[in-house]
C-alpha cells in the first residue's frame, strides 16, 4: 500500500530549476582549486545544484574516503562564487550536523545507507525540526519497499522536500553498467508515490562515461523529473570514479543534446497511439489467457508427478525448454535477456504451483507388490 507522505512539489526547492532539475558536480571534492575550477565551468552551463562528496563510502578500504570536513567549506564557498546551491552526502547524526552548520543547501543520503534502516533512523532524528531537502538514493539491492522505507521514515522527521534517486542496483558479476538500472523498480515508484520528485543518476548506473548519454535519455523518455551527473575539471585525475566523470563542456553538450518528452493526458492523445493501446490490450489479454492455461497444464503434468513419486523439478526439461524458448524468441526479435527472464519467472511459478499439489498418499505396504507386510 502506498504511504500517505507529505512532499512539497519541485518549486518549493527555491532553486533554479527550468524544465528539468539538473545536479551536477564532482564524484567527490578533493581540493579547493579543483571544486572552483568544477563548479565555475559548470556555471556557464544549464545547472539547478551543485553536487560534491565529502565524505566518501568506498567499498575497499585504503582507496580515497574523501577529504572530510575542511571540504565543506570549499564546496560551499565554490556554489557562492557562481551564485549556485550545493549538496553532499550525509551517512550519519554528525554529517548532517556539519553540513547544517556549513549551510549546505541539500543533503542526500548514499545508496549504502538506504540501505540500512537503522543508518536512515538515526539521519531521520537529526533531521528533525531541520528544514533542509533530501535527496533518498534507492538501495543497493533492488528493493523497492526499503527504498520507500528511507523516504518515509525522512518525511516522518518533517522533512518535506524529498526526492528520489535512481542510481541503479549492484548484481554479481560483470554487466555493461556498473549498476543495472531495472527501470521497472522506479517505475513502480512513481505508480505509488506520484507526488515525489523523481530523478536519475546515470554516471553510477553507468560506471563508463561512454554509456552515459543513452541512460540519461532513457530517463527523460520515462519521464523523470532530472538528472544527476558526475562532472570534474580533469576526470582522467580524479581520485574517485574516473571512468565514470565527464568535463563540464561534455557535461554541456550532453545537457544540450537531450530531447524532452511531455506525457500528455489520455484524451489528447493522437488517435494512431489510442488504436495501437487497444490492441496492446487485447494482446495482453490473450497473454494472461495463455499464462493461465499453461499454469493449468502444470497443474495437471503436477499431479502426475506426484502420483508416479518423481521430481517436480526435471533440471533436463528445463534445460531444454530454456534453450528453445531463448532460441526461438532471437529468432522473432525478442532480445535474449527478456527472454530468459520471462521464462525463468515462468518456470519457478510452474514449480510453485507444483508444490502447492499435496503429494499423493503412500500406498499401504499390503499394497504393494513384492513387500514383506508388517515389520
Ligand atoms: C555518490 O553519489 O557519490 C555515491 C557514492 O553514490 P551512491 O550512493 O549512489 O553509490
Ligand atoms: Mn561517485
Amino acid at each position: 500500500m502506498a504511504p500517505e507522505l507529505n512532499i512539497e512539489r519541485l518549486s518549493a526547492w527555491n532553486m533554479p530549476v527550468s524544465k528539468k532539475f539538473l545536479i551536477a558536480g564532482p564524484c567527490s571534492v578533493e581540493s579547493e582549486e579543483q571544486v572552483q575550477r568544477t563548479v565555475m565551468q559548470l556555471a556557464a552551463h544549464e545547472v539547478t545544484l551543485v553536487r560534491g562528496g565529502i565524505w566518501k563510502p568506498r567499498t575497499r578500504p585504503g582507496s580515497f574516503e574523501g577529504i572530510g570536513l575542511r571540504g565543506l567549506k570549499w564546496l560551499k564557498q565554490a556554489g557562492n562564487a557562481a551564485g549556485l546551491p550545493v549538496a553532499t552526502e550525509a551517512a550519519n547524526p554528525a554529517h548532517v550536523e556539519e553540513c547544517l552548520k556549513a549551510g549546505i543547501d541539500a543533503l542526500w543520503i548514499g545508496a549504502r545507507t538506504t540501505t540500512s534502516p537503522f543508518a536512515v533512523q538515526e539521519i531521520a532524528n537529526a533531521l528533525r525540526g531541520v528544514d533542509v531537502p533530501v535527496m533518498v538514493k534507492n538501495p543497493m539491492n533492488p528493493d523497492l519497499e526499503l527504498w520507500m522505507g528511507a523516504i518515509e521514515r525522512v518525511n516522518k522527521a518533517g522533512v518535506t522536500r524529498i526526492m528520489a534517486v535512481h542510481r541503479g542496483f549492484s548484481t554479481y558479476g560483470k554487466n555493461l553498467y556498473r549498476n543495472q538500472p531495472i527501470w521497472r523498480i522506479p517505475i513502480e515508484l512513481r505508480r505509488r508515490l506520484p507526488h515525489l520528485p523523481l530523478i536519475c543518476d546515470p554516471s553510477h548506473i553507468c560506471g563508463k562515461q561512454k554509456h552515459i548519454m543513452a541512460v540519461a535519455q532513457q530517463a527523460m523518455d520515462f519521464l523523470f523529473d532530472g538528472l544527476m551527473i558526475e562532472v570534474h575539471c580533469s576526470p582522467r585525475a580524479a581520485l574517485s570514479d574516473a571512468q565514470q566523470q565527464m568535463t563540464p563542456a561534455q557535461y554541456g553538450r550532453l545537457i544540450r543534446k537531450l530531447h524532452y518528452v511531455s506525457s500528455r493526458g489520455s484524451r489528447q492523445l493522437p488517435e494512431a497511439i489510442r488504436l495501437l493501446r487497444k490492441e496492446i490490450d487485447l494482446i495482453d489479454s490473450d497473454l494472461i489467457a495463455l499464462l493461465a492455461q499453461r499454469m493449468a497444464c502444470v497443474r495437471r503434468i503436477g499431479t502426475w508427478k506426484r502420483n508416479q513419486d518423481i521430481s517436480l523439478f526435471q533440471p533436463e526439461r528445463w534445460e531444454h525448454i530454456l534453450q528453445d524458448r531463448v532460441r526461438s524468441g532471437v529468432r522473432r526479435r525478442l532480445s535474449e535477456s527478456f527472454v530468459r527472464d520471462l521464462f525463468e519467472h515462468i518456470h519457478e511459478e510452474a514449480l510453485n504451483v507444483q508444490e502447492r499439489i499435496p503429494a499423493a498418499k503412500p500406498s499401504a505396504p499390503w499394497h504393494r507388490k513384492g513387500q514383506a507386510v508388517g515389520g
